[in-house]
């Protein structure tokens, strides 16, 4: 039984709209449980057309306060309200989101019929911000304009895969729990009845996945995303901008690349483009010149973390 970790794109633009493109937004699917990150202008559109029920969203990560990263997130909140939700919903982000948010509410007279529970995220400070029974979120500290938070999804270990045809038909159900666990069966007299490797396989590696945007160069997280497997990096530019990237708190895309090589992550994600740039074969072009292992995170794909092939 596998479980899911897979991504998909909603949005891969940046700031100024351009016909095609859209704003930051993407849903992480862990388990049965939906994690949205990040929520620009029409995000909720976007989960329609991907046939993605708004309703299953549980947990909702904001980076920062530009625009391009939230303007969708009160339509999407009422939305939930109009539809009658009940259940509970957790909402991480800069501590001004839930003024703001507030605003909104109070002058629209809306009353959300669901409980919200938000988490301010401290900028500058990594550390986890959540623990789920299958995963842990931890915030990473960017740097960009204003105060901004990446996030960083890390699978728990997995229990071992029993081997079916090997284990005798009336093994008790402790036997089992404890082989999947890696532990050998053992009597009293100390003698091994079952080796965990000689009737289950090993569990595969746990996978992560760490969503940066927007930020400019910086080496400040590379420990913290140092072997993962996918990392989404912001490119907002190519290197024909470097000096205006820097300027303005945006990251090239030789510069994604380089970073994904230092850290030594398996694969790269790269969005937030321009929209002066039409075409984005010169993001993926710039970016495999440095680390192959790159891909773009072209809207309405969806990427399996930790696969070999995305
Ligand atoms: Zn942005
Ligand atoms: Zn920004």
């Amino acid at each position: 039984m596998s479980m899911t970790f897979q991504l998909t794109i909603l949005g891969s633009g940046s700031a100024t709209p351009l016909l095609g493109r859209h704003p930051t937004a993407q849903l992480l699917e862990i388990d049965s449980d939906y994690f949205l990150v990040d929520c620009g202008e029409g995000t909720q559109f976007r989960l329609l057309e991907q046939r993605i029920r708004p309703g299953r969203l549980r947990y909702i990560f904001i980076s920062h306060l530009h625009g391009d990263h939230y303007f969708g997130l009160a339509p999407l909140l009422s939305s939930l309200n109009l539809a009658g939700r009940t259940e509970e919903l957790y909402l991480f982000g800069p501590a001004g989101l839930l003024e703001i948010l507030t605003v909104q509410f109070r002058h629209s007279d809306t009353r959300l019929g669901y409980p919200l529970h938000f988490q301010p995220v401290e900028p500058g400070r990594p550390g986890p911000i959540l623990d789920l029974p299958q995963l842990t979120v931890e915030s990473i500290p960017l740097e960009h304009r204003i105060d901004c938070s990446g996030y960083l999804f890390r699978e728990k270990p997995r229990k071992r895969k029993l081997i079916k045809e090997k284990l005798p038909a009336d093994m008790p159900i402790d036997y089992l729990r404890r082989l999947k666990d890696g532990q050998d069966i053992v009597d009293e007299a100390g003698n091994v009845l079952f080796r965990t490797d000689d009737y289950s396989l090993p569990a595969p590696p746990p996978r992560s996945y760490a969503f940066c945007s927007d930020t400019r160069y910086t080496e400040k997280f590379l420990q913290q995303i140092a072997g993962i497997s996918l990392l989404y990096h912001e490119t907002t530019f190519l290197d024909d901008q470097l000096a205006r990237a820097g300027e303005v708190f945006h990251a090239t895309a030789r510069q994604a690349a380089t970073l994904a090589t230092k850290a030594g992550v398996q694969q790269l994600l790269i969005g937030h483009f321009s929209s002066r740039y039409k075409q984005t074969e010169g993001f993926l072009e710039e970016a495999r010149s440095v680390f192959p292992e790159t891909y773009l995170a072209t809207e309405g794909h969806t990427f399996p973390v930790g696969s070999a092939a995305l």
